[in-house]
């Protein structure tokens, strides 16, 4: 069982609890692109703040080397934190230095502070054990307790996911609570017909759901970029588009698995094949026998799901009691290549039971493409967080919360 927050009795009023975030959100230019996980945060943060505690929040965003490097600042996160929470956080521009110590120490019952980004230390994503455990150290110094709330991360082991967590009283927060929850619902006794549609880039980091998933599920729709490995797999041309050639033999595997279970792959029958990989480049709708035979010939490249397609998997979605999704079915970030990816969103609104949307690309499409996030079962904040879940891998970061 997950020792939760919400159902702890700690008094927290005037305690120190350090609240491990994910706030790892887009940025172009400086400027916050998607706020979705900042706002995800927020019940858990408030929470602690009305209860009285001197709340100290940490994140990452990124991927810097363990050293700071101003483009993955946290300092825009403040700002946008301060503005949802409205009341005033405290930005200090380190993680164990001076400014941390200084701010973690000024706050008053109910503050909020938020640490500058954890992996400008080496120590947060050491794959040394023991650095790991001093970073962690010096983290817990600022803390009577851990409330574990970025399901982003809670499939790393990192220090302020795990060894953190084992230093103080920790508790899974109410976004930790509610994630693993919802993915319990996609994994026990799921109401059937249960469809997982599949897309996004590459087909190596979806074969373990596939896996894990094909005995569970009635249906598996795959678009996006990792179709062209599926049907090349089927021995379709895919001219320029995306294709894994190592992994043609596993596609193949899961074929025969699937005729096995008795589980229908839902395939596009039409590609929208473009001359390159650009937001205005010219494109030609043809079917999938056809990619390799447009006027951009071997060039080509797939971007999206065609229209028949398009209707076809909204069709299966819609009709399902419980839907997984998690990969746009196309390039959406170019409006172009988007309406594959937008009928798929649209039919997810529709499903009566449960719709899930997973993975951080697909939950900024939702949000870019402009649905209201109310009409989804629920928006996953953690797109590898959840695969690992749902592959049936022991996270570390749940681990060390439960009992
Ligand atoms: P998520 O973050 O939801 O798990 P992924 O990271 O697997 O999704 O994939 C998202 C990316 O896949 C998007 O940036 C999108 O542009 C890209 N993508 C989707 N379809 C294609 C395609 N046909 N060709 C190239 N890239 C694609
Ligand atoms: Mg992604």
């Amino acid at each position: 069982m997950l020792r939760s927050l919400s159902a702890a009795s700690e008094d927290l009023s005037g305690k120190r609890v350090i609240v491990r975030c994910d706030l790892n959100v887009p940025l172009k230019d400086g400027e916050i692109t998607d706020d979705g996980r900042i706002r995800a945060s927020l019940p858990t943060i408030k929470r602690l703040s009305d209860a009285g505690a001197k709340v100290i929040v940490v994140s990452h965003l990124g991927r810097p080397e363990g050293a700071p490097d101003e483009k993955y600042s946290l300092a825009p996160v403040a700002t946008r934190l301060e503005q949802l929470l409205g009341q005033p956080v405290v930005f200090a521009a380190d993680t164990v230095g001076a400014q941390a110590k200084a701010a973690t120490k000024l706050l008053d019952n109910g503050g909020v502070v938020l640490l500058e980004n954890l992996r400008f230390n080496p120590g947060e994503a050491s794959k040394d054990d023991a650095e790991r455990q001093a970073f962690a150290e010096q983290l817990a110094a600022y803390g009577d307790l851990l409330v574990s709330n970025g399901f982003g991360v809670v499939h790393r082991k990192q220090a302020s996911v795990y060894e953190l967590a084992k230093l103080l009283p920790s508790y899974a927060g109410d976004l930790v609570e509610l994630e693993v929850s919802v993915l319990e619902r996609l994994t026990d006794n799921a109401e059937r017909p249960y469809t997982v549609v599949l897309g996004g880039a590459k087909v190596s980091d979806k074969l373990g759901v596939i896996e894990h998933l094909l005995p569970r599920v009635d249906k598996i729709v795959i678009g996006g970029g990792m179709v062209f490995t599926v049907l090349a797999a089927q021995g379709h041309d895919v001219a320029g588009s995306l294709l894994e050639t190592d992994q043609l033999e596993v596609v193949r595997n899961f074929f025969a698995q699937a005729a096995e279970l008795g589980v229908e792959i839902v395939l596009p029958t039409d590609i929208v094949v473009a001359s390159g990989f650009s937001a205005d480049a010219d494109h030609e709708t043809v079917s999938v026998d056809q990619i390799a035979n447009t006027r951009f010939g071997a060039s080509g490249m797939g971007l999206d799901i065609g229209p028949e397609s398009g209707s076809r998997f909204a069709e299966v979605v819609s009709s399902s009691k419980t839907v997984f999704w998690n990969g746009p079915m196309g390039v959406f970030e170019f409006a172009n290549f988007a309406s594959g990816t937008r009928a798929v969103a649209q039919a997810l609104t529709e499903v009566q039971g449960l719709a899930v949307v997973g993975g951080g690309d697909s939950a900024a499409a939702v949000r870019a493409l402009g649905f209201d996030e109310a009409s989804f079962g629920h928006i996953s904040t953690g797109g590898g967080a959840s695969l690992e879940y749902l592959e049936g891998k022991s996270l570390p970061g749940l681990e060390v919360l439960n009992d």
